[in-house]
């Protein structure tokens, strides 16, 4: 239940001329008052692009036969995807005004469409996926419950437990009345065999008040045929909206202009190739500035990621400046292990670290950056508001001008500045799709497709994800795997790189995804199937899950213990000193612990133990001996050796600590900080800010 304290979003539809519209104000186009739709919350609708359109369809047809896909979502129709909580990913698929069901998917099993009665009613009776009900088994099954084996008269062959199927009458019309899941199969159900043999989840009842025999003799179009509805296009939407959505560019620029004066740091844009970032970096032009763009490469992107934001700085004449993790993630594998969603050290390695060694290097003063981040994307974002801080990123603050825009209004934005995508609704207004006001010395039209010039949106939209981010991480859903697997595969058959890339581009791309699908291979299969490894502990729902279809054994190996600092509990006071003695969990390379002990204070060497001030003593089998002139001294003492030990057997290199150092004392040397002792000052800053190391040390996985 954790998306309902995002917020919900209210989504609006004009019926007459079949538009979502983003408030409850006039159509743009019509001027009628929109009704809402009630959505799952949030409620942060997107629109489905032609792919989701077809995977959609092909769903309809492959779980209801031919046409099913036609008559569920004509051409010419807006539709919506609706993110809902589940085990994985699950749309509600939104047209015409109303929820026609879901879309989920299943691990194990791939895609499913779950219909309401309103989409079901728009299959009429399908070729396949259907069950008859007789007569007598009606008046139960329309007050709530479930369709029992005798009750069936007949099904289609081929319907296996836990498929989508449809519950139609004996008359001669074949009504739809019921829709659910089968829990036995096609010939269980003729036989006629005892238990539930539909599971139904939705059921003909706003329309029977007339009584059981008037919805079944009932005439004319049931609620969600098609042919009640007009058509319409995303040009229209945007048209239908266009005064909501330029109010609130308004609000958003001015938000812009108002922080960077106030702050008077210079700007820059955090461009990471998604529409958020793209949306916020047009409202920042639009609010007349011309910011520096900021990309990581992590070296897990999409090519077209990479792709994109060259293209959208060249088009635009922005000044692009980049840091590269380099293999800091391949060589962080093994000591880290996989990357989980209560673990995410990539995202500090990777992203933070490199965004602090970028903003060090340009920025030394500090530096404005607006990011396109929503509240709706989680709830550490909700919490953040428009202007923040990031702790492993000094230097830079943080800024959205878009923290409360739901999806579709950031779509509809970008829309309204590059074009709407599909195809032209014969009959429809033709209307012209100018640049904004900032793009107006730019080259190029839309390009959707990632070519190597030109504005537009990064094509892995059109592909089937809503989020796009390093092609690994473990925030991904299974659907997303399986979506990029299946569209990489159609690539390698046709020899040919990713949306027409460079091939160097491409290589490099291919080459880490056969890497990580190497490590992936390395895991029980059951670890795989269900992408356990996504996370340390796992959720509540997931062992859920888990338990009702998977019992599961298999675990996963052991990691390496963890190096820890044992104190002893005897602590001796003497002469107003106090000492206390302690053992790290295993041996310590002195040598390369002398330079990172250098913030708590002078280190000397001294038979074959390291000297840190007058207050510690370090051995290389692990001893520790600690003095100071009280206990919580000692306390406080015990914490900062561990720290910095802890850092300095782990560093990762991520540079994070780097730029935490006024003094510029430390750098990355061959991936691991190292301190010049001429320039520190021994301020200890660099221990005080997070790390990865002490962050997410490995950890074991949680008991299945
Ligand atoms: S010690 Fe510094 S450079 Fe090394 S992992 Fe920690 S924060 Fe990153
Ligand atoms: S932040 Fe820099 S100067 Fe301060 S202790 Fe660390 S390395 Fe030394």
């Amino acid at each position: 239940m954790a998306q309902v304290r995002l917020g919900r979003i209210t989504l609006h539809w004009c019926r007459t001329c079949n538009v979502p519209m983003l408030r409850q104000r006039p159509c743009g186009l019509c001027g009628a008052e929109p009704s809402p739709v009630p959505l799952t919350p949030p409620g942060d609708a997107r629109p489905a692009f032609e792919f989701d359109l077809r995977l959609l369809r092909e769903r309809a047809e492959e779980q209801f036969g031919r046409g099913a896909g036609g008559r569920l979502l004509p051409d010419g129709r807006i539709v919506l995807l609706n993110r809902i909580p589940d085990v994985d990913r699950t749309d509600e698929l939104v047209s015409d005004g109303t929820v026609l069901g879901n879309i989920t998917y299943l691990p194990g099993r791939g895609f499913q469409l779950q219909l309401r009665m309103v989409g079901a009613e728009r299959l009429g009776a399908p070729e396949r996926g259907w069950v008859v009900a007789d007569d007598g088994a009606l008046p139960s099954l329309l007050r709530s419950s479930n369709l029992l084996g005798p009750g069936v008269l007949d099904a289609s062959p081929g319907i296996r437990p836990g498929d989508e199927v449809v519950v139609l009458s004996d008359s001669a019309e074949r009504r739809v009345v019921a829709v659910g899941a089968a829990r036995m199969t096609s010939e269980e159900m003729v036989s006629r065999a005892r238990g539930a043999a539909v599971k139904v989840r939705s059921r003909l009842e706003s329309r029977t008040t007339g009584g059981l025999d008037a919805v079944l003799r009932s005439e004319g179009e049931p609620s969600g045929s098609v042919g009640l509805v007009s058509s319409s296009d995303w040009g229209e939407v945007v048209e239908a909206n266009r005064a909501v959505l330029d109010a609130e560019a308004r609000r958003a620029t001015a938000f812009v202009r108002d922080i960077s004066e106030r702050l008077g740091l210079p700007v820059a844009v955090s461009y990471s190739g998604g529409k958020d970032s793209l949306a916020t970096l047009l409202l920042v032009l639009e609010a007349g500035l011309r910011p520096k763009v900021l990309f990581v490469d992590t070296g897990l992107e999409f090519p077209e990621t990479v792709q994109n934001v060259i293209s959208v700085c060249s088009a635009l004449g922005l000044e692009l400046l980049t840091e590269s993790a380099a293999s800091s993630f391949w060589r962080n594998l093994p000591r880290f292990g996989l990357p989980a969603r209560d673990a995410r050290w990539c995202c500090k390695c990777c992203k933070l670290g490199p965004m602090t060694r970028l903003i060090s290097r340009e920025f030394p003063r500090g530096v404005l950056s607006f990011i396109g981040q929503r509240r709706y994307e989680s709830e550490a974002r909700a919490l953040k508001g428009p202007l923040w801080r990031n702790p492993w990123v000094p230097g830079q603050t943080g800024a959205s001008p878009i923290q409360n825009w739901p999806a579709l209004q950031v779509w509809l934005y970008i829309f309204s500045r590059f074009g709407a995508p599909g195809p032209r609704v014969s009959g429809s207004t033709p209307r012209h799709w100018g640049p904004g006001p900032a793009l107006e010395k730019t080259e190029g039209g839309n390009r959707r497709e990632g070519g190597p010039s030109g504005l537009g949106w990064n094509p892995w939209y059109e592909r089937g994800l809503d989020r796009i981010g390093c092609f690994l991480c473990p925030a991904t859903n299974l659907a997303d795997f399986e979506l990029v697997r299946g569209f990489l595969s159609d690539f390698s058959r046709r020899e040919e790189g990713p949306g027409g890339l460079d091939g160097t581009a491409s290589l490099a791309f291919s080459s880490a995804f056969t890497r990580w699908e190497e490590a992936l291979s390395a895991l029980p299969e059951s670890w795989r199937l269900y992408g356990l490894w996504r996370w340390r502990r796992l959720p509540r729902g997931m062992k859920i899950y888990l338990a009702q279809r998977a019992p599961m054994s298999e675990a996963l190996p052991t990691p390496p213990p963890v190096l820890e600092l044992v104190l002893e509990d005897e602590r001796v006071g003497d002469g107003g000193l106090w000492t206390q003695k302690g053992r790290f969990t295993r041996p310590l390379d002195l040598n390369a612990l002398s330079n990172r002990l250098i913030p708590l204070g002078r280190v000397g060497a001294e038979a074959e133990r390291l000297l840190v001030g007058d207050w510690a003593e370090v051995h290389p089998e692990g001893g520790v001996a600690l003095r100071a002139e009280s206990v919580e001294r000692l306390q406080r003492l015990a914490e900062l050796l561990r720290e910095a030990v802890l850092r300095a057997e782990g560093c990762a290199g991520c540079g994070v600590c780097v730029g935490r150092c006024g003094e510029g004392a430390m750098t990355i040397v061959e991936g691991r900080a190292v301190i010049d002792a001429g320039r520190c000052t021994s301020c200890g800053a660099c221990l005080r800010g997070p790390c990865p190391v002490t962050a997410y040390g490995p950890m074991g996985h949680s008991e299945i």
